[in-house]
């Protein structure tokens, strides 16, 4: 079996940062594509916080942009999901091959819970449907949005907006919120913030863009008028096929001591062990480290 340098497993910011790294090191590193080549960022149209774009950036034209940078210097991509893995023999089983490496950087991101209520996808990633404030706060300015969940980062999300949005709905199917009490004060005490207790998101509605959302109740369904709507119902890391081989939390994302893992030459970056920052940014900062890290280790 022809053993490889690097594979990097994951085509998003990350993998493709840890490759533009890793290839201009001279190590010729493979990258494992998955179901998503590009990873979140082709889902979105406009990024603004990623340095180097003062007009803001396509997120396909960003991601389009690494790939063409990580081939200049002699990555090679495999498209295919890996779907076991020898973490510690470093055995890679990726639809039909085996792929052997020395060394392994695991970059599979995660994956934004959804309703799949009606409007949803119609309006995903720039059109009225966002699943971050710090990334799309800032086009909600004096509009009014809402805020879907009732746990930390739903009230998180909620408190951030305010300092753009007119006002901020925050939209709980309880009556209670499950967040810690800190955060939960001071989404109750903010008078910008209204909460919608006991209320589920039936459709979200509009021509071009989001103009309204359909709500329940226990005793109604109505319309109101939003401009914008934030789900913050958590994040799904991409990390089912490294279960039991390294060590994760309750929710799966990957546990590691900044991009090291633990196993000698296996590393980790992005959102898969982020479950903090989840920024394009810091995904790709993480790739470079982790690229670095593994050029030390094969050397
Ligand atoms: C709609 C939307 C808008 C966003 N807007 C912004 C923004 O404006 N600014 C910002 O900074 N961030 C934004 N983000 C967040 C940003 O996209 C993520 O933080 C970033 O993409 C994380 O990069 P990553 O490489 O860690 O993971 P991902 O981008 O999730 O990439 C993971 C990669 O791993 C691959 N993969 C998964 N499982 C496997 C497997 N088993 N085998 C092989 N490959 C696998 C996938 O195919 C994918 O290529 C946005 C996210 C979304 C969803």
């Amino acid at each position: 079996m022809n053993v490889e340098n690097l594979v990097i497993i994951g085509s998003g910011c990350a993998g493709l940062t840890a490759a533009i790294y890793a290839a201009r090191a001279d190590l010729a590193p493979l990258i494992i594509e998955g179901q998503q080549p590009g990873g979140q960022l082709i889902q979105t149209t406009n990024i603004e916080n990623f340095p180097g774009f003062p007009d803001g950036v396509n997120g396909f034209d960003l991601v389009s942009n690494m790939r063409t940078q990580t081939e200049k210097f002699g990555a090679r991509f495999r498209s295919g999901v890996v779907e076991s893995i020898d973490l510690k023999k470093k055995i890679i089983d990726c639809e039909g091959d085996r792929i052997e490496s020395r060394a392994i950087i695991i970059a599979t991101g995660a994956v934004p819970r959804r309703l799949n209520i009606p409007g949803e996808e119609k309006f995903w990633g720039g059109k009225g449907v966002s699943t971050c404030a710090t990334c799309d706060g800032a086009f909600y300015r004096n509009k009014v949005v809402a805020v879907i969940g009732g746990g930390d980062s739903a009230c998180e999300e909620a408190h951030f907006l305010t300092r753009f949005c007119l006002k901020v709905y925050l939209i709980h199917r309880r009556n209670q919120l499950r967040a810690s009490k800190i955060m939960a004060d001071r989404v109750l005490s903010n008078p910008r913030i209204e909460v919608l207790w006991n209320t589920i998101l039936l459709e979200i509605c509009g021509k071009e863009k989001v103009t309204h959302l359909y709500l329940k109740t226990q005793d109604n369904e109505y319309d109101l008028s939003f401009d914008g709507v934030f789900l913050a119902i958590g994040h799904m890391p991409n990390t089912k096929v490294f279960e039991n081989q390294v060590e994760c939390d309750s929710e799966g994302y990957i546990l590691a001591n900044g991009i090291t893992t633990g196993i000698p030459g296996v590393f980790v970056a992005g959102d898969c062990c982020d479950r903090h920052y989840r920024q394009a940014i810091t995904a790709a900062g993480m790739g470079a480290a982790a690229a670095i890290a593994a050029e030390r280790y094969l050397s």
